[in-house]
């Protein structure tokens, strides 16, 4: 066990100039991912900022009909929140396929999209891993890549170049929130910025190390979800190799809307198949205008998985995701239909 301090600040404010002035700081909020790391030797801080007390514990109503979420409401709060269930039903689905019972009463709502990837590799302090240690390579090409990523990913990764990663994200709620075009308010030294959800996170780029656009200090102080659409329907789908208590092989989450019995609003996100919650723009514009019928969501489907590239590997690799990704977002879309008018 490396020896590192350990605080608490008394407010957010001092919390951010804190982890803002010292490299080696991390926050903890429900610590059931920095824990984890912390006992692999993944994270190595010397300096713990627990600000578990310091941000809002409350879901409210917003002005304009959503609902702000503070950073500290925990994950099994948030889904039995009676407003959250009758309105965006998508994230109470996600939240409750998330974890197990006991993780989700202690993962917060900042803290859960912070998640990082469950890429076995990354895990592994052994193995070399461009997200963990810079430049040292990456063990998932040609590896174990059932869990990795379809989409966002070069035609040919290298395993030896210091950019290459395929992991995949492994929040539910994330990808729920990226369906619901939800706001991130973020503190930093300078103040409070909102970041539209679906830049959050970011593909790995030139710099696999770095999983969001925050910077170093920036807390998540609440997120806020604006109204649907009149009539909008929303649910989440999830396809594990277990169960309960697994990551998603491929997740769908889904907010459709109709107006004279055609699609006027849809918005699909895909979790367990890139670097960041994937926002299936193809399928959604090929789903705009149409009537609600099975044979647009197959086109939809299709309209989306011609852009992924299955990578090969061990046992396989993951091509199987592509059919897998389509019937999830069939069988969603369907699921949905059924209540449209
Ligand atoms: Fe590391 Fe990403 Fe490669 Fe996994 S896929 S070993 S996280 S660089």
């Amino acid at each position: 066990m490396r020896p590192f301090a350990f605080i608490r600040p008394t407010d957010v404010a001092e919390a951010v100039r804190t982890v803002a002035g010292h490299p080696g700081a991390v926050y903890l909020a429900g610590g059931t991912n920095l824990v984890d790391h912390l006992k692999l030797g993944v994270a190595r801080p010397d300096l713990v900022v627990d600000v578990r007390t310091l941000t809002s514990r409350e879901v409210t109503d917003t002005g304009d009909g959503g609902l702000r979420i503070g950073a500290a409401v925990t994950n099994s709060e948030l889904a039995a929140d009676r407003r959250l269930r009758e309105r965006y039903p998508v994230l109470a689905q996600a939240l409750l396929s998330g974890a197990s019972g006991q993780l989700r009463n202690v993962a917060t709502t900042g803290g859960n999209p912070l998640q990082r990837t469950r890429c076995v590799y990354f895990q592994d302090v052994t193995a070399a891993c461009n997200k963990r240690e810079p430049g040292s390579g990456c063990s998932a090409v040609g590896g174990y890549t059932r869990y990795h990523a379809i989409f966002g990913v070069p035609e040919s990764p290298d395993a030896a170049a210091p950019d290459t990663c395929i992991a995949t994200h492994p929040s539910d709620m994330a990808v729920a929130l990226a369906a619901l075009d939800a706001r991130v308010r973020a503190r930093g030294p300078a103040g409070t910025r909102e970041i539209p959800f679906g830049q959050l996170h970011r593909l790995p780029g030139d710099d696999p190390s770095r999983d969001t656009v925050l910077a170093h200090g920036e807390l998540i102080t609440a997120i806020d979800l604006p109204p649907l659409p009149d009539g909008a329907r929303s649910a989440y789908r999830k396809v594990r190799d277990r169960a309960s208590y697994a990551f998603a092989l491929v997740s769908v989450a889904a907010v459709v809307a109709m107006d004279g019995g055609l699609v006027s609003d849809a918005r699909l996100a895909l979790g367990g198949v890139a670097h960041k919650p994937w926002r299936a723009a193809r399928a959604e514009e090929a789903l705009l205008g149409r009537p609600a019928t099975e044979e647009a969501f197959r086109a939809a489907a299709d309209a989306e998985l011609a852009g992924a590239r299955p990578q090969p590997g061990l046992g396989g690799g993951n091509g199987f995701k592509i059919p897998l990704a389509a019937r999830a977002i069939v069988a969603t879309l369907r699921e949905l239909a059924g209540g449209l008018t």
